[in-house]
């Protein structure tokens, strides 16, 4: 069984984030990039699946600007077998990505396609939904435990209530949760055996899907400061407060 994996090149989780003088959008020159931390819990979801022996073959794709080759490195490093880029510096929408990835559904014809619930750049949690419809394939999203059985599978998802249990026949889609998985760290190794690892680079062009973007980013402004906070003498003083300043209360 042949899984997918979606990374995505994403500004490290651990920048403090600026918005572009302009506000057009934040600032990544000079930024450091990582793999989007949701997909690092899909790549290795699907390198113990290998492990299991459930898959054989695990490929990394990711779609975007040449530097996205770094990223699907990291993939290889921790156990991914080959990897593809889709390579553009056009921006790219969720519904542009899902195109993408179907175009190489296509082609590879994986019984499992993993992704990240969402991507923590524009937190847009869209591309596995549209995928899925897209290919009118079951999808099994906010996965937080897959298991896969008789060409079936199962998927605890983490939902508002609690956790709900749906299960499926492949081929699929499935977007891991922040609980489905601890990843592992890339050795040396591992990082020197993924450099001979192949990358197969090919064009949106190749795959004859329109990027054109369908939305228009207006502007983007960084969050309003907090104001700081204030100590109260006792209940009535906060009781009057939030009545007659916040007015949260008649
Ligand atoms: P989003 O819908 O943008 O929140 O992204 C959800 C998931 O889709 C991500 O966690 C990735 O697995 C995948 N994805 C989105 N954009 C890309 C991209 N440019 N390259 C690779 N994977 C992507």
């Amino acid at each position: 069984m042949k899984i997918l994996v979606a990374v995505k090149r994403v500004v490290d989780y651990n920048v403090n984030v600026r918005v572009k003088a302009d506000q057009t959008g934040v600032e990544t020159a000079n930024v450091k990039m990582s793999m989007n931390p949701f997909d690092e819990i899909a790549v290795e979801e699907g390198v113990r699946l290998k492990e299991a022996g459930v898959a054989t073959e695990l490929v990394a794709v990711s779609l975007g600007g040449a530097p996205c080759q770094e990223t699907i490195r990291t993939a290889l490093a921790v156990g991914a077998d080959r990897g593809i880029l889709v390579q553009t510096d056009a921006a790219l929408e969720p519904l542009a990505v899902a195109k993408l990835l179907k175009k190489l559904v296509e082609r590879e014809q994986p019984a499992l396609v993993l992704l990240g619930k969402q991507a923590i750049d524009d937190d847009s949690n869209q591309t596995g939904q549209m995928l899925a419809a897209m290919l009118g394939w079951p999808q099994g999203t906010f996965a937080s435990k897959l298991t896969i059985a008789d060409g079936k599978a199962t998927v605890v998802r983490e939902i508002d209530g609690g956790l709900e249990t749906v299960a499926f026949p492949l081929p699929a889609v499935v977007s891991s949760d922040l609980r489905l998985n601890t990843p592992r760290y890339a050795s040396l190794p591992t990082i020197m055996k993924a450099k001979k690892k192949p990358i197969d680079v090919v064009k949106p062009e190749d795959l004859g899907v329109d990027l054109a973007p369908r939305l228009k980013t207006l502007k983007v402004v960084e969050p309003a400061k907090r104001k700081g906070g204030v100590k109260v003498g006792d209940v009535a003083e906060l009781v009057d407060k939030l009545r007659n300043e916040a007015k949260v209360i008649p």
